[in-house]
């Protein structure tokens, strides 16, 4: 029975391209899995976009000479564009500055402040004592008060990535002339969690599947809950939607509270897009529709209590009761799928200190399925795991490359060679049977995991019926029966059928190959869709690239299916390049071992 599956995938910020440690965080596993769910059946829709709102997108700005808006164009692009190559399959890539995310974020908003769980609190905001305006958060400096870093800003500290208000700041500084600002009370607007944690509490007690860490994690946090500051002054970013602040010019909603409603803002768009615009009901408010959210270790929080948080509010469903928003009744978290940090040489991957690959870089040296390949079996599913290129080459040469290219490759090549086409099998022996078996229980196991997110347990049975398969053909030595013609074709068929069978349980995660092995073996089509970049526009506005696609007619199902005897086959090329071993040792020129 198929069910619906939405893939929240976690939203990359506009202020600059994206490294490997991102896409290692949300990027590959939310497509294996998305990938993985298509072929068994389900409807799955996978949605998200650019986060562009925010003072680190100003600070860019200031940097490049550029508006906050360009700024988020020119990332937004970038962005889009790393992901399409990486094949990431989204049904809607969107971005945070569309006017149908503005509306649904004031929506959201609006629900929470009628039910009484956005209250106005009086906070110290500081003012410039030359000019005796506002000065926005970013152009706030000092030392950050937990970990001593100098350069910490008005909202954040860049270096242990804690949220800071202005005050909390010792030592505060003026960015624009240096000197220290004024505090007076101004008003802002929090979001009342204290009176969400009764009705999060006994949700989150449903979620008897959740892993024990993220567990544990989102329990401790129910017991310190205080109200969150949804607003900031700043000048970039959602208005707020209630009368005498919506023209307030340096009020905005902020940024993390605008960005988790993405998820549903780009459902609502994707809908729209689609022709139906009522059809994101079916994953967001369908009783038995599935969610699974993607992200790195560092945004659980959100995504296990503070995102429950809003929708439970705005479904009128906390201590304070209320009315539904105009998307109500709005379904909370399946599962929460996050991933531990991908470091360099022991230090977690940062664009700010050096440490830093960048996606673009990585796909035009090496294409997208060796990353993909490499995030699935030696990426931190599980705990903080350094990359390094002596490991990236090894798992490229060793195991790509020699293990499936190289069975791939000698399976096709000898009947090629032989045959011309798909042999016919004649009597099958033991041995036979029982590859072919293993191949076939193969799609349990694997399809199991995949669509646990155990993708290291899945890669490993995927390449452990890989490894069965060239020990069969070592085994059988196919080349040395020329005068047993049947017996070599029998071979060459059982290891062609193992070869699909390999091929099929490995395109979730090596969809670019799985598609080139696909037509290597007479297959003709589109057996694993690729994302496509489109222009699209809202209204009379300016055009924007947002990613889609159609999977929905790509020809992958979950299953294993007969080779057709007969059909012709060409000399292969071989599926993937071997790196040199020196590559290990120094790593490419643009991204040298230091
Ligand atoms: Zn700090």
């Amino acid at each position: 029975m198929s069910s619906r599956i939405l893939a929240a995938v976690a939203w990359p910020y506009a202020n600059g391209p994206r490294h490997i440690g991102h896409v290692s965080g949300f990027g590959v596993p939310s497509d294996v899995f998305s990938r993985y769910q298509r072929m068994a059946g389900n409807d799955v829709l996978m949605v998200s976009g650019t986060d562009e709102h925010g003072t680190a997108i100003q600070v860019q700005a200031d940097k490049e000479g550029l508006t906050p808006q360009q700024t988020a164009d020119k990332y937004h692009r970038i962005i889009a564009e790393d992901l399409q190559a990486l094949g990431c399959s989204y049904d809607l890539y969107t971005r945070t500055t569309t006017l149908n995310h503005r509306e649904v974020v004031q929506e959201l908003f609006r629900t929470l402040h009628d039910n009484g769980y956005v209250v106005a609190e009086v906070q110290q905001g500081a003012i410039s004592p030359s000019t005796g305006r506002t000065l926005p958060d970013r152009y706030i400096e000092g030392t950050c008060p937990h970990c001593g870093y100098d350069g910490a800003r008005g909202d954040q500290c860049d270096n242990c990535g804690r949220q800071l208000d202005p005050i909390d700041l010792i030592n505060p500084r003026s960015r624009i002339n240096g000197e220290v600002p004024e505090f007076i009370e101004t008003e802002h607007f929090f979001l009342d969690l204290p009176a969400l944690a009764g009705a999060l509490g006994e949700w989150l007690a449903t979620r008897t599947d959740w892993r024990p860490n993220v567990m544990k994690f989102s329990l401790n946090l129910l017991k310190e809950l205080r109200p969150r500051a949804i607003t900031r002054d700043l000048d970039w970013g959602v208005p707020i939607p209630l009368e005498g602040w919506e023209d307030a010019s340096m009020k905005r909603i902020y940024v993390w509270f605008d960005a988790v409603i993405g998820y549903l803002s780009a459902a609502v768009e994707w809908a729209r897009r689609s022709g139906d615009p009522d059809a994101w009901k079916l994953w967001w408010q369908a009783e038995d529709a599935r969610s699974y959210y993607f992200m790195g270790k560092d945004n659980i929080t959100f995504h296990s209590v503070i995102w429950p948080a809003i929708l439970l509010g705005a479904n009128g469903q906390g201590d304070k009761g209320g009315h539904g928003s105009a998307y109500s009744p709005l379904n909370l978290p399946t599962e929460v799928v996050s991933s531990e940090y991908l470091t360099m040489s022991g230090s977690k991957l940062a664009s700010s200190r050096g440490h830093v690959i960048y996606v673009r870089d990585f796909l035009a040296a090496f294409g997208p399925d060796p990353l993909r390949y490499f995030i699935a079996v030696a990426g931190p599913e599980n705990q903080d795991t350094d990359f390094t290129w002596e490991e990236f080459v090894r798992r490229n040469n060793y195991e790509l490359a020699n293990e499936w290219g190289n069975l791939v490759n000698r399976s096709i090549s000898m009947a090629h060679k032989n045959v011309g086409a798909i042999p016919a099998a004649g009597e099958l022996t033991d041995a036979d049977r029982e590859l072919l078996d293993a191949a076939r229980a193969a799609y349990a196991v694997v399809g199991d995991l995949w669509g646990r997110c155990k993708f290291k347990q899945a890669t490993a049975e995927a390449m452990r019926v890989v490894g069965l398969a060239n020990k069969y053909i070592s085994d059988s030595e196919p080349w040395k029966l020329k005068d047993d013609p049947v017996r070599r074709d029998t071979v060459l068929h059982v290891a062609l059928q193992v070869v699909q069978d390999c091929n099929t349980l490995l395109t979730p995660l090596l969809p670019h190959a799985a598609q080139k092995v696909f037509e290597a073996l007479g297959g003709q089509g589109v057996w694993a869709a690729q994302p496509e970049l489109r222009l699209v526009r809202e209204g009379d506005g300016p055009e924007y690239p947002v990613l889609t696609g159609d999977y929905t007619a790509q020809l992958a199902t979950w299953e294993s299916r007969p080779i057709a005897v007969g059909t012709p086959l060409s000399k292969p090329s071989p599926l993937f390049a071997k790196l040199d071993d020196t590559l290990g040792e120094t790593g490419p020129d643009w991204a040298p071992i230091a």
